[in-house]
């Protein structure tokens, strides 16, 4: 059927074409020309019909959800953004802003919008953990660097105090023996004794010290395995509801307005824009996944936007004439 009304169609061309033959421009020959040659008859059609890039196509901003956090003027310039794409590309104006244009973009807000914003909570919370996760553990090594030196420095000290009452002792057993030291020995024995009791107090606040920091290692040490807890299933949740793909409809064009329902960022929303904006021209789907026109969100570049060569043809079989840089 469809093949019996593209012959009708061409040969009513075919006839109008001879009827006004100097009245087409050369431009519209030319591709006639092409498309007869190629035996491309689809196109053909695309080439007659008044193309649609004759005039540029006008749009309009309707609706914004608040809760995607951006204002109808941001939109518009988003939106300005991913019609440049197209139009710098190009060389043609295609796209053109109209406040009364009735083709509007419209931000849609429903549950895909709210799961990537608890997508997104979600990973700042595990980044937030992250970051104090390793904030404790460099707290950690600090101290257990100060715990080591100072366990040291204690050890080697208590040594010293120890050989130091051994002597001590033995020279109060010797003096003993003797039946008593004389008033010079005794008056140096209570100077050794008052030098260690000052050692041994010494030593005392020492260790009290260490397992002061002893505590503070363990209490870091709970508090990170509870945060390390935290993040733990903090991650098993986002794997479960955000890990496996998430295919689904960012932006729709329905043949009168251009709805968007999902975006992460600026950049996605701009290339969302212009892959609606390129449906609403009439090209489709193409097959490279770094094409404006793939049908998934895919091998783009986001921080550049650019048109592939199968874009061009998809504007091309539209009968747009492009006059590419
Ligand atoms: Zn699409």
């Amino acid at each position: 059927m469809k093949k019996v009304l593209i012959l009708i169609f061409i040969i009513i061309v075919g006839l109008g074409v001879y009827k006004f033959k100097d009245a087409i421009p050369d431009r519209v020959k030319n591709r006639l020309a092409v498309a007869v040659k190629e035996k491309n008859w689809e196109n053909l059609v695309n080439v007659v019909i008044p193309g649609k890039c004759d005039e540029p196509f006008q749009y309009s901003i309707g609706g914004v959800d608040s809760r995607f956090n951006i204002n109808q003027e941001e939109l518009a310039a988003i939106a300005k953004m991913a019609e440049n794409i197209w139009d710098s590309q190009t060389g043609r104006n295609l796209f053109e802003y109209n406040p009364d244009a009735p083709l509007k973009i419209n931000l849609v807000f429903d549950e895909r919008q709210q799961q990537t914003m608890a997508a997104e909570t979600l990973e700042q919370k595990l980044e937030k953990l992250k970051l104090s996760d390793a904030g404790l553990k460099k707290q950690y090594d600090l101290i257990y660097g100060a715990y080591s030196k100072k366990v040291d420095a204690y050890n080697s000290s208590a040594k010293k105090y120890e050989s130091k009452l051994n002597n001590y002792n033995k020279d109060v057993i010797y003096w003993n023996q003797q039946g008593g030291a004389p008033p010079d020995e005794y008056d140096k024995l209570q100077k050794r004794k008052k030098d260690m009791e000052a050692m041994f107090k010494d030593l005392e606040k020492r260790r009290k010290e260490i397992n002061n920091l002893i505590a503070e290692m363990n209490a870091l040490a709970n508090k990170e395995s509870q945060i390390a807890g935290d993040y733990n299933s903090a991650a098993a949740t986002y794997r479960s509801k955000y890990g496996g793909s998430r295919e689904f409809e960012k932006g729709i064009y329905n043949g009168q307005e251009i709805n968007i329902y999902q975006f992460e960022e600026k950049s996605d929303l701009e290339l969302t824009i212009a892959h609606e904006l390129g449906h609403a021209l009439g090209a489709g789907h193409v097959e490279n996944p770094q094409s404006l026109m793939y049908y998934l969100m895919a091998d783009q570049n986001m921080d550049k936007p650019k048109l592939t060569v199968e874009d061009m043809k998809a504007l091309s079989e539209l009968g747009c004439e492009l006059y590419p840089n």
